[in-house]
């Protein structure tokens, strides 16, 4: 069956993570946005462990499920069209390695995903002997990623080991800012035991090919969120059977069972382009080139965003396209699409969530309302959201990229194109 799984989150045990990031929003929301596998986050944290050995019970092999106790309370609050969605925990949780290697810092995110309670106990007492594990959900432990490495690889042989967001210039194997240039600078002899990277929000697969490196390693993505509303902005699609180790495998192996990525608009994520956020200065990696990297108003080294740092490893050219290759579906969070129809900026709006809830109650969950409802369906009632639909389904949209922190924005419609003094059909 084609599963929709996204493994990298993080609780409300991580820092600046909402309180919401709990079991029961994980499900609420999971359910809503149409998420079949999800990431449990922060098992190394021991509060939240224990909240999970509690509320967790197996289902399949290396699958879990909320408590039937727990669900019945909460299916109540889904909306009907959204109940019966399949839901599973996957136990995961995403390291920080602070350390120095060949005399540089070196910041990298790595994730962490094994198949029982077990094998996450056993990986929590090795690294409880490096670090604290309380203090935050995504523990900053001074190891080298080689050495997390080791002791996931220890753990079970039905582990994974995933190097997260892996071009973010802070916190990244190929961040420009304490990353490294090759996969086998970073693990040496055991760079082949890496099977997969997460291309993270600002980056696509599109960028990724670019690196003969790359080839055979399954790019995955996932959404990173630490709200419960921004679960499943990127996520993967696998076509397994409902069992963590053939899930697992799909990624391991990268085969015909891993179908592809849904992905963020990458010039949407924070770091795409080049740029200095207070100065309000952006640039495409050409105009970074033209100003020798050095900000114009403040003369400092700019930061140099993802598109720069790809450019910089790439031994492909720009618009290079492997002969075989998986799906790539990009996706605009539904709230954005409402949000730029009713014409507010905030996408946690009434008015947005007004119309939301009533999609969702109409209509499904949020992943079937982008990527596979035809838009007829929903053309009588809400016009301008389906010809959104049909235009982010074609990936007729306008971009400004994101830059030094500053999130990408992405408008479906050009000016004037958007006519709202048109039937809005909302009933609001
Ligand atoms: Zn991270
Ligand atoms: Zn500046």
């Amino acid at each position: 069956m084609k599963l929709i799984v996204d493994l990298h989150l993080h609780s409300k045990y991580s820092r600046a993570t909402s309180k919401d990031m709990d079991l029961e929003g994980m499900y609420h929301w999971g359910k809503i946005k149409g998420i079949n596998v999800i990431g449990t986050a922060d098992f190394t944290h021991p509060e939240w462990f224990a909240e999970l050995r509690e509320k967790l019970e197996p289902a399949e092999p290396g699958l879990f499920k909320l408590k039937d106790e727990i669900t019945e309370e909460l299916d109540k609050k889904i909306p009907e069209s959204c109940r019966k969605n399949l839901l599973r925990f996957i136990l995961t949780v995403e390291i920080s390695n602070i350390y120095s290697k060949n005399d540089r810092v070196r910041k990298l995110h790595n994730v962490v995903i094994v198949p029982s309670f077990e094998v996450a106990s056993y990986i929590n007492s090795e690294l409880d002997k490096i670090g604290n594990l309380k203090a935050d959900g995504r523990p900053i432990l001074g190891m080298d990623s080689k050495e997390l490495l080791k002791i996931t690889l220890a753990s079970d042989p039905g582990s994974l080991f995933i190097p997260a967001h892996i071009w973010t210039p802070w916190f990244a194997m190929f961040g420009s800012k304490s990353g490294f240039n090759s996969i086998k600078e970073a693990f040496e002899e055991l760079a082949p035991e890496i099977k997969a990277v997460e291309t993270g929000l600002s980056s696509d697969p599109f960028m990724n090919w670019r690196l003969s490196e790359l080839d055979g390693i399954t790019l995955v993505s996932n959404s990173d969120a630490h709200s419960p509303r921004n679960l499943g902005r990127e996520a993967n699609v696998i076509n397994a059977k409902l069992d963590y180790f053939d899930i697992i495998n799909a990624i391991k192996t990268g085969d015909e069972r891993f179908v592809g990525t849904i992905e963020f608009f990458p010039q949407e994520g924070k770091y795409h382009y080049d740029g200095h956020r207070s100065c309000d200065v952006s640039f495409s990696p050409k105009e970074t080139l033209k100003h020798h990297g050095i900000c114009p108003k403040c003369g400092k080294p700019l930061t140099m965003g993802v598109d720069y740092r790809v450019n910089e490893l790439a031994n492909r050219p720009y618009d290079y396209r492997p002969k075989k290759h998986k799906q790539v579906e990009y996706i605009v969070p539904l709230a954005t699409i409402i949000s730029e129809v009713v014409g507010v900026k905030t996408k946690t709006s009434q008015k947005v969530i007004q119309v939301y809830d009533q999609l969702i109650s109409n209509f499904g969950d949020e992943f079937g309302i982008l990527r596979t409802i035809k838009t007829n369906k929903i053309k009588d009632k809400y016009p301008q959201i389906a010809l959104a639909i049909e235009k982010m389904r074609h990936r007729d949209v306008l971009i400004e990229p994101g830059y030094d922190g500053v999130y990408g924005v992405v408008k479906i419609f050009k000016p004037g194109e958007l006519d709202r003094g048109q039937q809005l059909g909302f009933g609001i």
